[in-house]
C-alpha cells in the first residue's frame, strides 16, 4: 500500500510503502487517513494506492513496515479528491503530499496516540478491585466495548482513578505499564483531531440591553473599552479583534456577558439576523435565459462549464444565487468562490441573506479553528453552500451540483505558494469527475476564458444590460493637469512637516465634477493604486532612493506613521531626515499614495465627510464593515482608496468616479499588463452610477486621468467594450506566444547568494536547452526576475512556452534529472504563471 505523509517535517514529498495488516484488511481504501511510521516518528498520512506487495521478497533494501492506525471516525477525503490531487501533482509539476494540502486541513490537525485496550474486561476489573479501588472511582474510567468484546479504556481516566486511591503519578504510569507487560492492557496506536471544539465564543456582540443602559458608567475600564469599540465597529466582533484592540480583555469580556451585556456568536450568518430581508427580485429575460440554461445542465448530471459574460451591475450575482436555489432545490450542494473575502464583502452579505443559515463561509481572515469549523459543517452536509476564496473548493461537498467562480479572471484564484495551483482550472476538473456544472462569471473574463468560450468549449451566457441605471457612465479620458490655471484661485498647499506643498492631483475637471456631485448629495468614490503618502522618498542633491534591504524595491513613505515600508516584504523603518548618503536634509517625495490624496482632498474639500479605504485603514474585519456601512447609509460623501473600492463593491449613491492615474499598471513588464488594466479600469468605472435615481439626474461619470488618452486599452474600457479589447489582445497574444495560445512555464531560481543563483540557473537554463522537446517549444532567458530581490533572496527566471502542458511537465522532468540544486538555492516552477515579477 502506497501512503503519502502529511505530518512531520522533512521533506518527503513522495509516497512510502506499508503492508496492511489482517484486521485492517476492510478497513483501508484509498484516501484514507492513517497512521504511519516515518523515521521513527509516527506521522498522519494518506492512502493514495495498493499494489502487491510480495513479503518474501529479499530485494527490498529495508523493511515493509506496518500500518499502525487507520481512522475510522469520518471520511475525511475521498478517492475522487485523491484523483485530483494527483492530476494537480502531474499538472502544476508538485510533489503529491503538496498536491494534497489544500485538502486536508482536517487531516493535519490529527495526530497518533495510544491507546490503551483491555483484551479482557473481568479480568481488569478484577485487577482494579483487587488495588481496592473504590467502587465510585473505577466507575469513572468509561470503557468502550469493541467489536471483538475487547474494551477501549481511557488512560486520562484510569489515571486518575489510580491517584484518587492515593497513587502518585508515576507510580500510576508504572503500573500501567506493568499491566501492558503481563497482558492485562495492550497499548495500540491510534487517531484523534487536536481540534474537537470548533467555532465556539468566536464573536462577540453587544446586546440590545448594553445599548438602552447607560454603560459610561460601567466602573471597569476595560468594560467600558469593549463596548465603545464594538459600538463603534457594527457591534460585533471575533474574540481575536477585540484582543487586538483591548489587551488582557478576556476576563471583561466574561464580565459582560454575565452582566448581558454582550452575547456569544458562533455563526457569522446571524450577524445579519436583524436586517431586513432582501426584496424579492423578479428576473428579467437574460437572467432567466442564464438560469435556465444552467439549471437544464446541473439536471442532466453532464458535466459542463459556462461563461456568464455581462458589465457590472448587469446582474450576474442574483444569477448565482438564483442557481444556487435551484441546487438547493434539487437537493444537490454549492461552491460559490470569490476572489477574496476583502474585495467581495457585499456579495458575501448577499448571499448570506438570501440562505440564512445554510452557508459555510471560508475565508483568510478566519483562525483555524474557525476555519476548520465552517469546513466540517458543510462537509458534514450540514451547510448547503459554501462560500469562500480559492480554497473553499477543496472543501468535499457531498453531491454538488454546480461549482461558482465570479470574476474568475481575477489573479487571487492562483495560489502563489505550492500547489501554484489555479482554482478555476481545478474546478474544471473536480466538475468533470462529479459531474456537476462550472459557473464562470465575469465582466471581463480572461483572455482565456473568453477564447475558450468562442471556440465554443465553454457555453456563452450573455447579461447584455445593466438592470439598473441603465446605461453605463459617460467617461472622460483627462490629463493630469497639475499646472494651475493662471489667475485661479486654486492654490491651496497642504503641509508635510510643516513644509507646504501645492495641491496637485486632481485636474480641474475632476475637481469641479467633484463639487457638482457633492452639491447634488451624491457620493463620489476617488481611486488610487498607491497606499501610503509617496511612492519613496528621493534625496534633492544625490538623487538617493532609500531601498528596502531584502527587495530590490523603494520604499514607500508613509505619513501617518512616519516611516517607510516596503509593500512586498512588509520591513518597516522609521523615515530618515536626512540623506543617509550625502545628509542634505531636503528630501522630497517622488510618486503619490492614498495618504496625499486624503490631505488633499480634505484641503480642496473641508465640508465633506471623506473616508479612506486601503489595507492601512481597514485592519480587521470590523473595520471595513464599518466603513462600507457608512458608505451604503450615505455618511460618507468621497471615498477614496486602493484596489479595494475597485472592486465588488455597490454603492448605489455613486455619482462620479475618478481615477487619479491610470498610467501605473499599463506598463508593467507581464503580459497581461493590458488585461489587468483593462479589467482594473472597467471595474472602476462599474462603480458609478449604479441607480435610478443617478440615472434620472443625468447619469454617472467617471472621469480617469493619464498621459495618454489616445490609448487604445483605456479607449476600450471607457465604452467597457471587452469584445473589442479582446479581438485586439487575442492577435497580440498569438503572433507573441501567449496564452491561449501556448501554455507557459516559469521557473523561478532563488536565494541568498547571488552567484550560486546565478550558476545555477544558468545550469538549468543550459539543461532546458539540450532536452528541448520540439520546435514549437521555447524558451526565454535565464535572465534576472523583474523583482530581481525578493525578502533577501536573489531572482533568476525562464520562461517556457509550448502547445502543451504535458510537453511543459516532460521537459522540466528531463531538466531537472540532470542539475542538482545545492542546498540554500531554491528552484520554483509555476505553471500557467499569473505573475511575472
Ligand atoms: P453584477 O453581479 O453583474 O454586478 P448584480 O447581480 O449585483 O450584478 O446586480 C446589480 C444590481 O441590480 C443589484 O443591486 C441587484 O440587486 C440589482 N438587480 C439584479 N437583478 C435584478 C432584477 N432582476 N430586478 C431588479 N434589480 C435587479
Ligand atoms: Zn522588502
Amino acid at each position: 500500500m502506497r501512503v503519502v505523509p502529511l505530518t512531520g517535517g522533512g521533506r518527503i514529498g513522495r509516497s512510502l510503502t506499508y503492508f496492511v495488516p489482517e484486521h485492517l484488511r476492510d478497513k483501508l481504501k484509498i484516501g484514507s487517513v492513517v497512521a504511519v511510521e516515518v523515521r521513527r516518528s509516527i506521522r498522519i498520512g494518506v492512502v493514495i494506492g495498493f499494489e502487491e506487495l510480495d513479503e518474501s521478497d529479499k530485494s527490498t533494501p529495508f523493511k515493509i513496515k506496518e500500518v499502525l492506525a487507520v481512522y475510522t471516525d469520518e471520511e475525511l477525503l475521498s478517492e475522487a479528491g485523491v484523483a485530483i490531487a494527483r492530476w494537480i501533482g502531474s499538472y502544476y509539476f508538485c510533489s503529491l503530499r503538496d498536491a494534497l494540502s489544500p485538502f486536508s486541513p482536517e487531516i493535519r490537525v490529527l495526530q497518533a496516540t495510544t491507546i490503551l485496550v483491555a483484551p479482557d474486561q473481568d479480568k481488569f476489573s478484577r485487577t482494579l478491585s483487587s488495588l481496592g479501588l473504590l467502587f465510585a472511582s473505577a466507575d469513572a474510567i468509561s470503557m468502550e466495548t469493541r467489536a471483538d468484546g475487547s474494551v477501549r479504556i481511557s488512560k486520562k481516566e484510569l489515571i486518575e482513578a489510580l491517584r484518587s486511591g492515593t497513587m502518585s503519578e508515576k507510580k500510576a504510569d508504572e503500573t500501567i505499564l506493568k499491566w501492558i507487560d503481563t497482558g492485562i492492557l495492550t497499548a495500540e496506536i491510534g487517531i484523534r483531531t487536536r481540534i474537537r471544539q470548533l467555532g465556539q465564543d468566536s464573536y462577540m456582540s453587544i446586546t440590545k440591553q448594553a445599548m438602552e443602559s447607560d454603560w459610561t458608567k460601567l466602573r471597569s475600564d476595560r468594560q467600558r473599552q469593549v463596548l465603545k469599540l464594538l459600538k463603534e465597529t457594527g457591534g460585533t466582533l471575533s474574540r481575536e479583534e477585540i484582543a487586538r484592540e483591548v489587551s488582557r480583555g478576556q476576563p471583561a469580556l466574561r464580565a459582560l456577558v454575565k452582566k448581558g451585556f454582550l452575547e456569544e456568536i458562533i455563526d457569522e450568518s446571524l450577524l445579519l439576523k436583524g436586517e431586513p430581508p432582501e426584496p424579492e427580485l423578479k428576473l428579467i429575460d437574460a437572467q432567466i435565459d442564464a438560469v435556465e440554461t444552467v439549471t437544464q445542465a446541473m439536471e442532466s448530471g453532464k458535466p459542463a462549464t459556462f461563461l456568464l459574460f455581462g458589465v457590472t451591475g448587469s446582474g450576474k450575482t442574483e444569477v448565482y444565487m438564483e442557481v444556487c436555489r435551484r441546487a438547493l432545490s434539487m437537493g444537490k450542494s454549492a461552491t460559490v468562490l470569490v476572489p477574496e473575502i476583502a474585495l467581495t464583502y457585499q456579495t458575501v452579505r448577499r448571499f448570506m441573506k438570501a440562505f440564512p443559515g445554510r452557508i459555510a463561509l471560508l475565508h483568510s481572515e478566519l483562525t483555524e479553528r474557525e476555519r476548520l469549523h465552517e469546513w466540517r459543517l458543510a462537509r458534514r452536509g450540514q451547510r448547503d453552500i459554501v462560500i469562500g476564496a480559492r480554497s473553499a473548493l477543496f472543501v468535499p461537498m457531498p453531491d454538488r451540483g454546480v461549482i461558482i467562480v465570479d470574476e474568475e479572471s481575477e489573479t487571487a484564484y492562483k495560489q502563489q505558494q505550492r500547489p501554484r495551483y489555479h482554482a478555476r482550472e481545478v474546478a474544471r476538473r473536480m466538475a468533470k469527475s462529479e459531474g456537476s456544472v462550472l459557473l464562470l462569471g465575469s465582466a471581463t473574463p480572461s483572455i482565456e476564458t473568453f477564447h475558450a468560450a468562442k471556440q465554443g468549449t465553454y457555453k456563452l451566457l450573455r447579461l447584455p444590460h445593466r438592470v439598473v441605471g441603465g446605461a453605463l457612465p459617460e467617461v472622460k479620458l483627462v490629463r493630469p493637469d497639475i499646472s494651475q490655471v493662471p489667475g485661479s484661485p486654486r492654490t491651496e498647499t497642504i503641509e508635510v512637516d510643516g513644509r507646504k506643498m501645492p495641491v496637485g492631483l486632481m485636474s480641474p475637471l475632476l475637481r469641479d465634477e467633484m463639487e457638482r456631485t457633492l452639491q447634488m448629495e451624491k457620493q463620489v468614490l476617488l481611486f488610487l493604486n498607491m497606499r501610503g503618502f509617496a511612492r519613496s522618498l528621493i534625496c534633492s542633491g544625490c538623487g538617493m532612493v532609500p531601498m528596502c534591504p531584502m527587495c530590490a524595491v523603494s520604499l514607500t513613505f508613509h505619513r501617518s506613521s512616519r516611516s517607510q515600508l516596503c509593500h512586498h516584504c512588509g520591513h518597516r523603518e522609521p523615515a530618515p531626515v536626512s540623506c543617509v548618503r550625502c545628509g542634505n536634509h531636503d528630501l522630497k517625495f517622488l510618486g503619490w499614495g492614498t495618504e496625499r490624496l486624503e490631505a488633499e482632498v480634505r484641503t480642496v474639500f473641508p465640508n465633506a465627510k471623506m473616508l479612506r479605504m486601503d489595507r492601512d485603514t481597514v485592519t480587521s474585519r470590523g473595520k471595513r464593515r464599518t466603513i462600507v456601512e457608512a458608505v451604503r447609509k450615505r455618511e460618507v460623501d468621497i471615498l477614496l482608496g486602493t484596489q479595494m473600492i475597485a472592486k465588488g463593491l455597490d454603492f448605489p449613491s455613486v455619482r462620479l468616479v475618478g481615477v487619479i492615474s491610470a498610467d501605473q499598471s499599463l506598463y508593467l513588464p507581464d503580459f497581461r499588463a493590458a488585461e489587468r488594466t483593462f479589467q482594473l479600469m472597467t471595474q472602476v468605472i462599474g462603480r458609478a452610477g449604479r441607480s435610478d435615481d443617478i440615472e434620472q439626474k443625468g447619469g454617472g461619470l467617471a472621469i480617469i486621468q493619464t498621459y495618454d488618452p489616445e490609448n487604445r486599452i483605456l479607449i476600450a474600457a471607457c465604452s467597457q467594450d471587452y469584445e473589442s479589447f479582446y479581438e485586439n489582445e487575442i492577435v497580440l497574444r498569438q503572433r507573441f506566444g501567449y496564452p491561449p495560445s501556448l501554455h507557459i512555464a516559469r521557473t523561478v531560481i532563488s536565494g541568498a547568494d547571488k552567484d550560486d543563483v546565478e550558476e545555477v540557473s544558468f545550469r538549468l537554463g543550459r539543461a532546458l536547452d539540450k532536452t528541448k522537446p520540439d520546435p514549437t517549444s521555447s524558451m526565454l532567458g535565464p535572465a534576472s526576475a523583474p523583482l530581481e530581490r525578493l525578502e533577501g533572496r536573489w531572482r533568476y527566471h525562464c520562461l517556457l512556452k509550448a502547445s502543451r502542458v504535458s510537453t511543459l511537465a516532460k521537459w522540466l522532468a528531463g531538466a531537472r534529472r540532470n542539475i542538482r540544486v545545492p542546498g540554500g538555492v531554491r528552484l520554483d516552477i509555476d505553471i500557467d504563471p499569473m505573475s511575472m515579477m
